[in-house]
């Protein structure tokens, strides 16, 4: 297939649709109680909800929202460290755009913007570079964030600004890697799953090779896919045809962009730049090890938790919101008892509210307000 329509073609989904529903009953009959299938990833679960395939599958699948989005994992004491650095009179902080309504426990970057300190909003590393070199009196901080998607492009950038004898561009580094949050899902005994749609922009860089360990370890399956409605519908399947014919391995969905051993020059690029943190907080799910990325030591110069006083408080999420839950795909969005009420996309509470690859989000763009139990 080559255009985009072609992927999203009704008479091939509900061929698949057709499949998907022989396999179900297929396993049911041996396992009875819904199949859970994660899609770790935003960008599937925004597509899920855009075109509605949650409500297209069998009673007996069931899909659940993964940690993938990367402004949903961004804890409050992060942003919180991000306004303080912003507050500073000698600093431009450069952001993007999603990360602007992120709540930190007083204020967004978007609030603290209005109270004067200068945040400009950008659309890669190398605006923020931009900047640097536009005001050399001025000290630029980039608020890093994202998986490994997102990762190389910072790296790359920091590289270039080293070439080039920028001094006054700094890195605050959020990153953090697929991985191990994974391994920390599977390792809490409440939550079962059956299997994992994988994330398609994060193995265009890790290759399909680095989860190996969830099938080998934890003995689940794992499909690589890619975004349209028919990439996931056809991953739904070769999950489902796994279990049914009791394999356990990871495939590619995604063959068109994701390769066994990934982008190596990206892989090169963050092993240059990066290690891992002995453990960083996640929005939700707490401190996982060795899941985020901070700047060599080598690298200091360029490293604004180095450089710059930060608060570096741990800080509760609001009491209401049940994001970890979400995150851990333990709850849905409409199980928060402030969904869609004192939480919307225009005033949320909480990070899986802001992005529009969060899951709340998601399930209040596209109407999902209550229980499937309602639907026609
Ligand atoms: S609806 Fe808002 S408060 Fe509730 S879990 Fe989602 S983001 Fe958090």
């Amino acid at each position: 297939m080559q255009y985009v329509d072609e992927f999203r073609d009704p008479q091939r989904a509900r061929a698949l649709l057709q499949a998907i529903d022989r396999l179900a009953s297929q396993i049911h009959q041996d396992r009875p109680g819904p199949l859970k299938i994660m899609e770790i990833c935003g960008g599937h679960t925004h597509t899920i909800f855009k075109f509605g395939l949650e409500r297209l599958l069998p009673a007996t699948v069931e899909l659940v929202h993964g940690p993938g989005c990367p402004v949903c994992i961004m804890p409050r004491g992060r942003m919180d460290d991000a306004i303080a650095l912003a507050q500073q009179p000698s600093v431009i902080l450069a952001s993007f755009g999603d990360a602007m309504r992120v709540p930190g426990r007083r204020l967004t970057l978007l609030e603290a913007r209005a109270q004067g300190a200068d945040i400009r909003l950008v659309y890669s590393p190398l605006d923020a570079l931009s900047l640097a070199q536009a005001h050399p009196d001025r000290r630029v901080v980039f608020l890093a964030l994202g998986f490994e998607t997102t990762a190389p492009g910072t790296a790359l950038t920091l590289l270039q600004a080293q070439d080039q004898g920028i001094g006054n561009f700094f890195i605050l580094s959020n990153h953090v890697l697929v991985l191990p949050a994974l391994e920390a899902l599977l390792s809490n005994p409440d939550l079962h799953l059956d299997g994992f749609i994988g994330p398609g922009h994060v193995s265009v860089v890790t290759g399909t090779q680095s989860y190996q360990v969830i099938p080998g370890r934890y003995g689940k399956p794992m499909v690589i896919s890619g975004f349209e409605p028919l990439d996931i519908l056809q991953s739904v399947w070769m999950v489902l045809k796994q279990l049914a014919e009791g394999r356990c391995q990871v495939e590619n969905q995604y063959s068109r962009l994701v390769q066994s051993q990934g982008n190596q020059i990206a892989q090169q690029a963050m092993a240059a730049v990066f290690e891992r943190r002995h453990s960083f907080e996640w929005r939700g799910l707490g401190a996982i090890p060795a899941s985020g990325l901070k700047l060599q030591s080598s690298l200091a110069a360029y490293d604004a938790e180095v450089q710059f006083d930060l608060p570096g408080n741990l800080v509760a999420d609001h009491r209401a919101c049940a994001c970890g839950d979400i995150l851990r795909g333990v709850k849905k969005p409409w199980d928060c008892r402030v969904f869609g009420t004192a939480c919307t996309p225009e005033t949320p509470l909480g990070a899986c509210m802001v992005s529009s690859e969060g899951a709340c989000a998601a399930y209040y763009r596209y109407g999902r307000l209550a229980q499937i139990t309602s639907d026609p």
